[in-house]
């Protein structure tokens, strides 16, 4: 299987101020000064291994929105933030209008920064095409409407062409989507939220978005490790840092990257995708905090374990299991 991370932000999208893209040039000229560059393979060497990786590159600002790739004819996605909008775009471009797709989505929760991608979504708009929205939510629809309803938007949910079904899940209860086996565990967040286990071909990935985790309940702590248990990739909310969730932000419904590692640890995990970033930071604190989770991960692995990866997800990025 493979992840591609189409929206990794957390709340709201966010974009580039043009005070941070000339830094990022002018860091990029100081770092070149002196040098020669006699053709552009070596600029392009020089961008992509020489160059921080902050300065060449960006987290991207969109919000929540993974495509799993598994195998099968038909698309996989969980969530329908503001990067869903690339990701029907791409569709677009690969398939044209004439070409009917069916898109399967597994829906974490209703809060906007996950569904606000779904009024533009060109798929949507195009008859043939059949949109499957998996919930375990009981009225998902209501949230849709609301979104796409005057005052707050020109067309409404009803006047879209696809045909969108609403496929009602159960924590407890695997179902078959897209030619992977679904499973879904409840989630500690305002109005609740689900992480789902997604299988196939003896490979695993979790989605695991808007979820607090406290450790003193420790019973909860190992539901949670359980349903991590051997996962090949753990995509986790990681908005905040351990320190802002046990004072400034306790209750607030996310977790942190210190989290991520224990209970991936606990669940034998094999790579950790920090995700849900949180929208104040920019690229340079997000990459501190991966350097910082990549170094906290060392010191607090088991004795005798194996390394946990640790990467962190930026719009774009394409993990292959
Ligand atoms: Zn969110
Ligand atoms: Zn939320």
């Amino acid at each position: 299987m493979q992840a591609v991370i189409w929206g990794c932000r957390g709340s709201i999208p966010v974009a580039t101020p043009a005070t941070t893209i000339q830094h990022k040039i002018k860091t990029a000229l100081s770092h070149a000064r002196g040098r020669h560059f006699s053709d552009q393979a070596a600029i392009d060497r020089f961008v992509e291994d020489e160059l921080p990786w902050p300065v060449a590159n960006s987290f991207g600002g969109n919000s929540s929105c993974v495509q799993i790739v598994a195998d099968s004819e038909e698309y996989l996605i969980c969530d329908l933030g503001s990067g869903l909008r690339e990701f029907g775009m791409a569709m677009l471009q690969q398939h044209g209008p004439g070409k009917p797709q069916t898109y399967n989505v597994l829906l974490s929760h209703l809060h906007w920064d996950h569904i606000m991608g779904f009024p533009f979504f060109p798929p949507a708009f195009i008859p043939g095409n059949r949109i499957r929205i998996h919930s375990c939510h009981p009225d998902p629809v209501e949230a849709f409407w609301r979104q796409q309803s005057a005052p707050c938007f020109p067309v409404d949910f009803d006047a879209l062409s696809a045909d969108i079904e609403f496929v009602p899940l159960v924590p407890g209860e695997p179902a078959e989507v897209a030619g992977a086996t679904v499973h879904a565990i409840l989630q500690y967040h305002e109005g609740d939220s689900f992480g789902y286990r997604i299988e196939q071909g003896g490979q695993s990935i979790i989605y695991s978005t808007d979820s607090e985790h406290k450790q003193e309940n420790a019973r909860e702590f190992q539901k949670f490790a359980d349903f991590f248990a051997q996962a090949d990739l753990v995509i986790f909310d990681a908005q905040y840092s351990l320190a802002e969730m046990v004072s400034l932000k306790e209750d607030w419904g996310h977790s942190s990257n210190l989290i991520g590692v224990e209970l991936c640890h606990m669940a034998k995990a094999k790579h950790l995708l920090l995700y849900h970033h949180e929208p104040a930071y920019d690229d340079e604190t997000l990459y501190k905090v991966l350097r910082e989770t990549i170094r906290y991960e060392e010191l607090a692995r088991p004795e005798g374990a194996d390394p946990l990866q640790v990467s962190s997800a930026y719009d774009g990025l394409q993990v292959v299991l």
